[in-house]
């Protein structure tokens, strides 16, 4: 399969006033052509991070210290400002949580989604009309001659978000970027605009990474899924066998927080007892240390190094590595509690 998208030991920073925080600390992983990548993790985990990276559309104090993001046989990292803003919108494009703080109040919807058009492509008046209500279509948004003039507020939440996906979809991009985008709506509409995304990769064949903490909705649009936390990336796996058999003690925390998880893909992740660590003095050893009921003496001195526990598998724990004692080990046969 063809990566699409690659990026390779990248490590982003902020300057605050407590300290640098370092919220990505050197994570890779690739993304291929028409898959659909979840990552998965808390809140401060930095995922949100790691993607906005990507596009480096990070807040002002934000710097990419380390690392490369390829596309496209460039590295975004690096290239000018011109060449990026080609990109962004046109081939990698990202829709967010909270539509209203992307969409302009006070315009139209119609000419919201007509000036990206303008702005990327070279069609006329007529034909980005024409392409704007093709585009409302196929975000299922019913009437769409009726709503062309409608202001976003004249929306439900539901439509909003369709519409911010109208958005992202108007130059036809390789690449969408989602970041927690049904985190607002109620359970219906979630699952709507989830159906949506899925239809609309499967007519596009667009490749697809999707940002959020809700193990459900991994469950329902990807085929694979890199769990993070501390600014790293612990695990990675085909979504089947993270929920089948997790081999990392905090994907296990987030599958065993609801009962029943590992049969239930409809299950949310819920908080795991303790808090994440202090990106301006992050751990030396396991970022997850403090809160794992498996924690070792190693666990907290040293990082672990990934291992890789099956196929297009990895985990970051001591408890793989071959001589680890199997005692209490639940990766040899010794689940606790
Ligand atoms: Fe737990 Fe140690 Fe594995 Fe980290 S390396 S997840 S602390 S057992």
């Amino acid at each position: 399969m063809d990566h699409i998208l690659t990026v390779n030991n990248l490590k982003t920073s902020f300057l605050t006033s407590s300290g640098e925080v370092q919220a990505v600390r050197g994570i890779s992983f690739h993304l291929d052509k028409g898959e659909s990548l979840g990552i998965v993790g808390e809140s401060g985990s930095g995922k949100s991070v790691a993607s906005m990276s990507i596009l480096r559309l990070l807040a002002q104090t934000g710097r990419i210290r380390e690392g490369e993001v390829l596309f496209g046989g460039a590295d975004l990292t690096k290239v000018n400002t011109r060449a990026l803003r080609s990109i962004r919108g046109k081939r990698i494009a990202m829709v967010f949580q909270d539509p209203m703080s992307s969409l302009n109040p006070l315009i139209p919807v119609g000419d919201q989604v007509g000036e990206m058009l303008w702005a990327h492509t070279g069609l006329d008046k007529r034909a980005r009309t024409e392409r704007v209500l093709e585009l409302l279509r196929t975000v299922r948004i019913p009437e769409p001659e009726q709503r062309l003039n409608s202001l976003p507020h004249e929306f439900s939440g539901g439509m909003r978000q369709r519409v911010m996906i109208a958005l992202a979809l108007a130059c036809r991009p390789e690449v969408l970027i989602a970041d927690e985008p049904t985190t607002a709506l109620d359970v219906t509409i979630q699952d709507q605009i989830l159906k949506l995304m899925r239809s609309l990769q499967a007519e596009t064949g667009m490749s697809i990474i999707f940002i959020t903490h809700d193990l459900g909705v991994v469950a329902e649009l990807c085929t694979r899924v890199v769990v993070m936390y501390g600014g790293l990336i612990l695990e990675e796996a085909p979504i089947d066998e993270l929920f089948d058999r997790p081999m990392h003690p905090y994907t296990m925390g987030l599958l065993d927080s609801v009962p029943g998880a590992h049969q239930d893909k409809a299950a949310r992740l819920t908080p795991i007892p303790g808090s994440p660590p202090d990106m301006t003095r992050p751990p030396e050893g396991c970022p997850f240390a403090p809160r794992c009921r498996y924690a070792r003496n190693l666990c907290a001195a040293q990082r672990p190094p990934y291992f890789h526990p099956g196929e297009g598998r990895r985990s970051m724990c001591w408890l793989l590595h071959d001589d680890a004692p199997s005692a209490g080990n639940p990766f040899k046969g010794g689940r606790i509690g």
